[in-house]
């Protein structure tokens, strides 16, 4: 297996040729592998190790630095963590469903419009039950368009995935309290160093 990176997450560097951190004597390096990350002797992918240094971040400061002081990792990769995680999981908790949702809104809109022009189509039922049952699902999945564009364009909302009482979750905060865990991200972090 090729390795990737090796890095020392109490400081958060990267290690090379050595099986020992220079700055702390750490010997707990996290092995950076192509699909892979090897851990104090556990194996993650990119989701369970999102999930395994992402704290459920609705309780705020006290859980980024249990997380920090539990795990004995860096403010700074935590720090790191949390960005991807959201920027992945923004978008496919929230934009990817959106654009999914206007694809099958115009299909319904379409399909309805071509069986009111085509009554060959029609196997049993009216052709305006049918046209109208496709129009209906097209204003009804437009409908959820608008909301889940609404919220990461206007409302700026993001997403995480987190472990919520013991369940993995797509945890959705408003733009504000994404900001405050930013900036307590930032302050931890100047202390750190
Ligand atoms: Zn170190």
């Amino acid at each position: 297996m090729v390795v990737n990176l090796i890095k020392c997450l109490i400081c958060n560097e990267e290690i090379k040729n050595n099986s020992i951190c220079n700055q702390c004597d750490n010997s707990n390096l996290a092995v950076f592998e192509k699909n892979k990350i090897l851990y104090k002797g556990k194996k993650y992918n990119r989701r369970t190790w999102y999930l395994f240094l992402t704290s459920y971040t609705k309780i705020g400061k006290e859980e980024i630095i249990a997380k920090h002081t539990r795990e004995n990792i860096s403010y700074a990769y935590l720090y790191d963590i949390f960005i991807g995680n959201s920027q992945k999981y923004t978008f496919l908790g929230l934009l990817l469903p959106s654009i999914v949702f206007f694809v099958i809104a115009w299909i319904n809109i379409i399909v309805g419009s071509i069986i009111l022009n085509n009554n060959d189509f029609i196997v049993d039922g009216s052709v305006y039950n049918m046209k109208y049952f496709f129009y209906f699902l097209g204003v009804l999945y437009f409908l959820f368009f608008v909301i889940t564009f609404y919220l990461w364009a206007i409302k700026k909302q993001k997403c995480y995935l987190a472990k919520v009482r013991g369940q993995t979750r797509y945890v959705h905060i408003t733009k504000e309290k994404y900001c405050v865990i930013i900036k307590t991200f930032e302050t931890l972090k100047n202390k750190d160093e």
